[in-house]
């Protein structure tokens, strides 16, 4: 990576030399980011960043940080100007600004279409059910009283949904009963909240694809993981998914349909329940996913290092698992304060662990790391991973099957 001093205004030092064909600007400095550029390092990529803030995962590790609001025109054009692709780490952008860069010439992939899909999953909902891909019973709420017919034709209790803006289960509702379904709707959209009703799945398991994708269509898809799910928040990541042949072709088929129907450029996440032996979509993500963590030391190419290839329209490399079972457990902040640097070697004596921290203050229930262990055998792998988890968060270890 080129050196340079790190900028704190929402201006580039001019001593910033653009070098054309390696250089990727990120939208956003979080623990994605800060991922991407681990991954840049080895290929001599110089990654740029659009920051919220300084101390932002990414931003705490990087010389090339311009500090801005991600959906504002200006920061977001000088990205552009001294990048030779604009990618991003979160959804939260303004379209009709990536529109304008667009039109200026600017490359961004994924692009402003795709993105305008990936964070409003109204439009996903409707893409999904236009091309007949599975995937819950879903309605726009206009007013409370369309939950109530909702529920009388597709059955309670209901899922709400924030249309946009939602992530790590907030901006998602699941109110036990008709009542109390009816209120919340109203509550929220009094306060102007955009909303969705979707049937409450009966969910066997959570499973997740992720694809590379680059500008011309190629695509290098990943195997079918399990994410082990509480309370709206993915704790673990279980490579491969314990299902069958023929439901792991079909996750991939649908993936690849939906990347393709979305063309995307760069990474995309599918995340897909499994419901009495089906499967169902439940959304996107056009960027490297937290169900993809495992891929840094499972994977023979990770999520990070395909996002970039296919961002630079590289070839991309191969999505093979390295182990026989490859398992990451989310490190989550608890109610209680954690020293999660107090906590490291204690978790690091852990056999064979990889630990990464985001650099993220550890407010409660923030994902502020994760564990990935490989091993032979799935019980014993996930059992290493998540006793390291549990010790870097102060937290006692939650048993296998939940
Ligand atoms: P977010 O965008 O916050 O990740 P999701 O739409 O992925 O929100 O929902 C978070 C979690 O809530 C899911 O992983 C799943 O466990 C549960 N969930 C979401 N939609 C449904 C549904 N229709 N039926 C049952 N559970 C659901």
């Amino acid at each position: 990576m080129s050196r340079a001093r790190k900028s704190t205004s929402a201006t580039l030092p001019a001593a910033l030399r653009v070098e054309p064909g390696n250089t990727v600007g990120v939208v956003g400095a979080g623990q994605l980011a800060r991922m991407l550029i681990e991954a840049a390092i080895p290929l001599d990529i110089t990654v740029r960043l659009l920051a919220a803030s300084e101390g932002d995962g990414a931003a705490q590790v990087s010389p090339h940080v311009l500090i801005g609001p991600p959906a504002a025109y200006t920061p977001l054009a000088r990205l552009a100007a001294a990048s030779s692709v604009l990618t991003f780490d979160h959804e939260l952008v303004d379209i009709q600004v990536l529109e304008r860069l667009e039109r200026e010439g600017h490359c961004l992939r994924p692009s402003s279409s795709t993105l305008a899909i990936a964070q409003d999953k109204g439009r996903q909902r409707r893409l999904f059910s236009a091309r007949g891909l599975p995937a819950p019973a879903y309605a726009f709420l206009r007013e409370a009283a369309d939950v109530d017919r909702f529920g009388g034709t597709h059955g309670w209790p209901v899922v709400l949904k924030a249309v946009r803006g939602g992530y790590d289960g907030r901006g998602v509702w699941m109110p036990a009963d008709a009542p109390s379904a009816m209120k919340l709707a109203t509550e929220l959209l009094d306060a102007g909240i955009e909303l969705l009703v979707e049937e409450r799945v009966s969910i066997e398991r959570e499973l997740a694809m992720l694809v590379a994708r680059r500008p011309d269509g190629e695509c290098a898809v990943y195997p079918v993981v399990e994410t082990v799910q509480r309370d709206g928040i993915c704790h673990e990541i279980l490579a491969p998914a314990p299902v069958d042949a023929a439901l792991a072709a079909e996750a991939h088929r649908l993936a690849l349909d939906v990347a393709t129907a979305i063309d995307v450029s760069g990474i995309m996440a599918l995340e897909l329940f499994l419901s009495a032996g089906k499967l169902m979509i439940n959304e996107i993500a056009t960027r490297p996913h937290n169900s993809g963590h495992y891929t840094i030391e499972g994977s023979v190419t990770s999520q990070f290092e395909n996002h970039l290839r296919a961002v630079l329209d590289w070839p991309l490399g191969d999505t093979g698992l390295v182990a026989p079972a490859v398992v990451t457990a989310n490190v989550l902040a608890g109610p209680e304060t954690v020293d999660l640097h107090r906590n490291l070697p204690a978790a690091l004596a852990v056999s064979g662990v990889r630990v990464h921290l985001y650099g993220k203050a550890p407010r409660p229930g923030r994902k502020v790391g994760h564990v990935t262990a490989l091993g032979q055998d799935p019980v014993e792998t996930r059992a290493r991973a998540v006793k390291a988890a549990a010790i870097l968060a102060n937290r006692a270890p939650v048993e296998a099957g939940r």
